[in-house]
C-alpha cells in the first residue's frame, strides 16, 4: 500500500496538463516524482474480448495509448490510479447504431452525454444524414463532441425523415431521393469518417420500391467499397429477397425486431436464407431502437443458437427516456436473454471494431491501442427491462457505466454530464 500518497480525490484530477473535474466516488492516489504511467486502472476485473481477457488486471495508460496490461502493475508506476476494485473493466464501447445529429429535429440526440459518458467511447451516427445534410453532421457533431463519431451516409440525399403521426412519410418514398452519384461524392470527401452507406425499407419509408431503393444504394456501397447498412422491418419485399442483394460485410440492422418482416418465418423458426447470409459473412445487428427490438424474438433466434453479430442500441430521442436508455441497458438485456457478461462485451466492442473500417486500435485494450477504457458496476439486484414492444422481462444484473477514458483523457460518470478539459 503507497500510504504515502494514498488520498481521496472526489472534484478535481489532474490528467498530465489536463484538468477534468469529476465527482465519481473513487479513490485516487497521486504519485510525486518521475512515474511512467499518467493513468493506471488497478484492481478491476478486465473484460477485453480482443485479447480473450476475463481476469484481474490492470490497464496502464502513457499519453493517449494503452501501455501496458499485466497483473499487479504497481500503483507508484504511476502518477494517477484509479481503483477500480469490485468494477468491470472494458475497452471504450463501440456503438455502431445511434442519432446524434443533435439539433435535427427531433430525432437527433447529444452524444457527449448520452455516449462518452456512459462508457462509450466510439458510435456510428447510422443514416441520420444524406448527402444534402452530412456536412452539417461533419461540422456541428462529428468535429466538435468529445465522443467519437463516425456515420453512415443515409442514401436519400436528404437523410432520415422521422416518422410520427404527423409526418408518416419516409425518406425513400420518393425514389429520386436515393442518389447514388451525390452519396459517392460526399463519400469519396469524407472517407475518414464515413464508413459505410444506410438505407432503411420499412413501407411507410420507401414503399412498395424498396429493392430499386436499395439496389441504388448497392450501386454506391460497390462504388466506394464500403459496407451498407440496412434497416429490416415491415417492408413490403419478403426478407429474403433482401437478403439476396447482400455482400460479405454488409450489416442487418433490427435483426431481432419482431414480425412482421423479421428475421423468423411464421412458426418462430429462422428463415433458413438468414442463417445462409450469416455464413455468407453478413452482420447481425441488434439496432434496439424504439420499435426494433423483440424479446420474444431473441428468445427464439438464441432457442435456435443464431446470436447477433453485435449489439447497438439505435439510440436517439425517442427511445433515449425508454425503452432503450442507452447502450448499457441494451447489454444489460441480453444478460438477462443468457449472454454471458463476456459475449455481450464482445459484441460492443471486438465485433462493433471489425464490422466497419474503423482506425485501428479501437475496441481493444492491447498494447499500444488508443486508451479508450470503460468503468462499470454490475449490479445486482432485480431489473425490469421493456422491449420496443413493451414486453417486459426481469434480470439479476445490470451494467451500470462509472467512468471513462478516451484517448488517455479521463471523463465524468454518467451521473454528470461529459466535462470539457
Ligand atoms: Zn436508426
Amino acid at each position: 500500500m503507497h500510504s504515502h500518497s494514498r488520498r481521496r480525490f472526489l472534484h478535481r484530477i489532474a490528467l498530465g496538463s489536463q484538468i477534468v473535474t469529476t465527482a465519481s466516488p473513487w479513490l485516487l492516489s497521486v504519485q510525486s516524482g518521475p512515474a511512467r504511467y499518467d493513468l493506471l486502472i488497478r484492481g478491476g476485473r478486465l473484460v477485453d474480448p480482443s485479447q480473450r481477457i476475463s481476469g484481474e488486471r490492470d490497464v496502464a495508460i502513457q499519453g493517449r495509448g494503452v501501455a501496458q496490461v499485466g497483473e499487479r502493475i504497481p500503483a507508484s508506476s504511476a502518477r494517477h490510479v484509479i481503483d477500480a476494485r469490485g468494477m468491470i473493466v472494458t475497452p471504450g464501447l463501440i456503438d455502431i447504431h445511434v442519432h446524434v445529429y443533435d439539433g435535427v429535429a427531433p430525432l437527433g440526440i447529444p452524444a457527449d452525454p448520452n455516449c462518452i459518458a456512459k462508457g462509450v467511447t466510439t458510435v456510428v451516427d447510422a443514416g441520420s444524414s444524406g448527402a444534402h445534410t452530412f456536412p452539417g453532421l461533419r461540422k456541428y457533431v462529428i468535429n466538435a463532441v468529445d465522443t467519437r463519431v463516425y456515420a453512415l451516409l443515409n442514401i436519400s440525399v436528404v437523410g432520415q425523415s422521422t416518422l410520427s403521426e404527423d409526418n408518416p412519410h419516409g425518406e425513400l418514398l420518393d425514389l429520386r431521393y436515393a442518389n447514388p452519384k451525390l452519396a459517392i461524392r460526399t463519400i469519396e470527401q469524407n472517407r475518414d469518417v464515413i464508413l459505410g452507406i444506410k438505407i432503411r425499407l420499412t413501407r411507410n419509408i420507401a414503399g412498395v420500391h424498396d429493392l430499386a431503393a436499395l439496389k441504388l444504394a448497392r450501386e454506391a456501397s460497390d462504388a466506394v467499397g464500403l459496407p451498407l447498412m440496412v434497416h429490416i422491418g415491415g417492408t413490403a419485399s419478403p426478407v429474403p429477397a433482401i437478403l439476396a442483394m447482400l455482400k460479405k460485410g454488409d450489416v442487418i440492422t433490427h435483426s431481432f425486431r419482431g414480425s412482421p418482416g423479421g428475421i423468423l418465418d411464421g412458426s418462430g423458426r429462422i428463415l433458413p436464407e438468414v442463417r445462409k447470409a450469416v455464413e455468407g459473412g453478413v452482420h447481425l445487428d441488434i439496432g434496439h431502437g424504439a420499435g426494433s427490438f423483440s424479446f420474444d424474438t431473441a428468445e427464439k433466434a438464441m432457442r435456435q443458437e443464431l446470436l447477433p453479430g453485435t449489439i447497438s442500441s439505435d439510440v436517439h430521442q425517442f427511445n433515449v427516456n425508454g425503452p432503450v436508455f442507452d447502450l448499457a441497458t441494451t447489454l444489460s438485456k441480453f444478460l438477462q436473454l443468457g449472454m454471458t457478461l463476456e459475449q455481450v462485451i464482445e459484441r460492443a466492442s471486438t465485433n462493433a471494431a471489425a464490422t466497419f473500417g474503423f482506425p485501428k486500435g479501437l475496441g481493444t485494450l492491447r498494447a499500444g491501442a488508443e486508451a479508450d477504457v470503460a468503468v462499470w458496476a454490475l449490479d445486482e439486484g432485480r431489473f425490469e427491462f421493456t422491449d420496443s414492444l413493451g414486453s417486459k422481462r426481469t434480470g439479476n444484473r445490470k451494467l451500470r457505466p462509472v467512468a471513462t477514458v478516451k484517448a488517455g483523457k479521463l471523463y465524468g460518470s454518467a451521473s454528470i454530464p461529459v466535462v470539457r478539459v
